[in-house]
């Protein structure tokens, strides 16, 4: 019998090989299926690190793409719980598919566009903005967040970062620009590859 305390392992039944991976967050990006758009593992690390998963902890996971930050979520502490909201089919069929690979098959995604989706949701415990950003968005989500909970919103389109500026100057925050390389080969040598540079705003409530 499976030990009733260890809910990841229960969830990797289905997906054994997902219960030798660490729950500390930070995978490899490609153990997940994506079409380029995800939040790559150094930023997501970082992201996860502010968002601070808890025991039963719910997360709403705006934009939730191919669900990698839900899905390291619901991995780093038993019985964490993730609402993805992701308008576009084929992105919540990968994070349905990346979910059961990786041992989070409770990730409940939801069809829908924020702000309006986020209407009549169970109140968050933190809540990350990684597509869909603006003021009503955030808004809305900051009113629903529980008393401590925590807020990460991540930019990479000059106009979400001017979203973003003008919302720690309002509401203030932390403010911090993440820029990673990566060695990878250059003919039969080695060069720095940069990723875009994110701008990621938190708060806590
Ligand atoms: N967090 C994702 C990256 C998502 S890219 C990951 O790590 O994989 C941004 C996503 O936000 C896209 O999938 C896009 O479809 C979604 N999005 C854009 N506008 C939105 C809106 N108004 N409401 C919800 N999602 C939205």
């Amino acid at each position: 019998t499976v030990p009733a305390f260890n809910t990841l392992a229960v969830d990797c039944i289905a997906a054994p090989d997902a219960a030798l991976l660490p729950r500390v967050p930070g995978l490899a990006d490609d153990l997940f299926r994506s079409d380029g758009t995800m939040t790559k593992r150094e930023v997501r690390a970082a992201t996860l690190a502010k968002l601070m998963p808890m025991r039963g902890a719910l997360l709403w996971d705006i934009g939730t793409g191919s669900g990698s930050v839900a899905i390291e979520w619901m991995r780093a502490a038993r019985s964490a719980r993730a609402i993805g909201i992701e308008p576009r089919p084929d992105r919540r069929a990968m994070a349905a598919e990346n979910a059961l690979a990786l041992g989070a098959p409770r990730l409940d995604l939801r069809e829908g566009r924020v702000p309006e989706a986020l209407e009549d949701l169970p109140a968050p415990d933190a809540v990350f903005i990684g597509g869909g950003l603006s003021e009503a968005t955030f808004v809305a989500a900051w009113a629903a967040l529980r008393p401590l909970g925590r807020l990460v919103a991540n930019a990479v389109t000059l106009e979400s970062e001017l979203i973003l500026l003008a919302l720690h100057a309002k509401y203030g925050g932390d403010l911090v620009r993440l820029s990673v390389e990566r060695a990878e080969p250059v003919g039969r040598y080695r060069g720095w590859r940069p990723s875009m540079a994110v701008t990621q705003w938190s708060l806590v409530k």
